[in-house]
């Protein structure tokens, strides 16, 4: 079985990884001229580290990264905690895998590292695909055809898959902005900061969390707002941030006061699509489904995407190839849709006004640690990625 996957982001890697696992030849195209992921953190949920063991993968990974023990929510005026979550050996017990906190660029260098460099066109942009029944074609902006049984668009938010095979629909303003920055952890120790908190706050959030082995704290600061451009390098002056998180609690300006760099995201969403998949070509990761990343969710469904996808094509031949993604997007598209609506619904309770809504909510999230003990993010860790057909 001969698969081309377009974009080397996390999703395009990992099932550029799942899809040889599965026995397939497969051809990784990306338009950029080598693999880059922006200098920011990403949370693994146990959804996307279960992937990462499956594909050999999750050692080196987690020796990269943070460990959280607990995450803790807290009111952004006085720093009140407003309950605590386990994170530590618990989840791993309870979902077969750690939580972990990493450098987007260790993750990628581990996942690219993986690949093997006779599989990877760089520098390609992919301007076109077509199929017929024998196959599928990927067309390059240098005028070469590629062939193979299957395509898989892990082309990112703006795809143009998406677009070749649906037609036209826009990334949706989620009306949210997120500014993002890394602190060395010397800069920042004498604030005594939770290890891990999720700040609630009148019509924003603040997040931050330790990666590379707790030498860099990643920090995210979402803020309503009206437009913003979805750009992973677009740059805010420090003091804009700032100002958007005036009369916070002194550690969340502490943290504000010290970072260098700032980017400023406008985060952006696709409407839920029926399906994913047509013929021998199929969406997968962000071009299937961007979503807030209020649960940090959306690597974490292109890894569990990615696992599905190579077990729905293992021991297929070429002519079973579109039935196969008819498996694939079955098995993933409803699941998918939920953290999709889930996640947005995260962003609203977040950002309520202090009164009695924000106090029910809080109340809420202080009974859900009570009860289970992992929190509101927790819906999806548990989602089915196993090898059905291998079992
Ligand atoms: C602020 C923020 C925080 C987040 N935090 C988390 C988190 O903690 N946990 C989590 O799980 N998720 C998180 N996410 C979501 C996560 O970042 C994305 O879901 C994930 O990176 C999507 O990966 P992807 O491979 O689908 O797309 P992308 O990373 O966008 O990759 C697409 C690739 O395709 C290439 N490409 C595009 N078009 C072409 C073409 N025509 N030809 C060739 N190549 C092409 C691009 O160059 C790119 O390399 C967060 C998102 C944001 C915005």
């Amino acid at each position: 079985m001969r698969a081309i996957v377009v974009g080397a982001g996390i999703g395009g890697l990992a099932a550029t990884l799942s899809l040889r696992r599965a026995g397939c030849e497969v051809t990784l195209v990306e338009q950029a001229p080598r693999f880059t992921e922006i200098g920011a953190g990403i949370q693994l949920a146990p959804n996307a580290t279960r992937v990462l063991r499956r594909l050999g993968l999750l050692d080196e990974v987690a020796a990269q990264a943070g460990h959280p023990s607990r995450l803790s929510f807290r009111t952004w005026s006085d720093g009140n905690e407003i309950c605590r979550y386990a994170l530590g050996r618990e989840v791993e017990d309870a979902f077969g895998a750690p939580y972990l906190q990493v450098h987007r660029a260790d993750l990628h260098q581990v996942l690219a590292g993986a690949v093997p460099p006779g599989s990877v066109r760089l520098n390609t942009l992919v301007v076109g695909i077509e199929q017929d029944e024998e196959s599928a074609r990927v067309t390059t902006a240098g005028g070469e055809c590629l062939e193979a049984d299957l395509v898989v668009a892990a082309d990112g938010i703006r795809s143009a898959a998406r677009r070749w095979m649906f037609g036209a629909d826009e990334a949706l303003f989620s009306g949210t902005v997120a500014y993002r920055a890394l602190v060395r952890a010397d800069e920042v120790a004498d604030l005594d900061l939770p290890e891990y908190a999720l700040w609630l706050g009148p019509g924003r959030h603040f997040v931050h969390y330790w990666v590379r082995r707790g030498e860099l704290l990643n920090v995210v600061g979402v803020v309503g707002a009206e437009t913003a451009r979805e750009s992973w390098t677009a740059r805010a002056e420090p003091e804009e941030q700032l100002r958007a998180f005036d009369g916070w609690d002194p550690r969340v300006l502490g943290v504000l006061e010290r970072t260098g760099t700032v980017l400023r995201y406008g985060i952006h969403t696709r409407a839920p699509l029926t399906r994913w998949n047509v013929g021998r070509v199929t969406l997968l990761g962000d071009s299937a489904h961007a979503m807030v990343p209020f649960q940090a969710q959306g690597a974490a469904q292109a890894f569990v995407d990615a696992a599905v996808l190579g077990d729905c094509l293992r021991e297929v031949d070429p002519a079973g190839v579109p039935d196969a993604l008819g498996r694939y997007v079955r098995r993933r598209l409803a699941a998918v849709t939920k953290v999709q609506a889930g996640s947005a619904r995260a962003g609203a309770d977040y950002h309520l006004p202090d009164g009695p809504e924000a106090r029910a909510r809080d109340a809420r999230l202080a009974a859900q640690a009570a009860e289970n003990g992992f929190g509101p993010h927790a819906a999806a860790w548990g989602e089915d990625d196993s090898d059905e057909q291998a079992s």
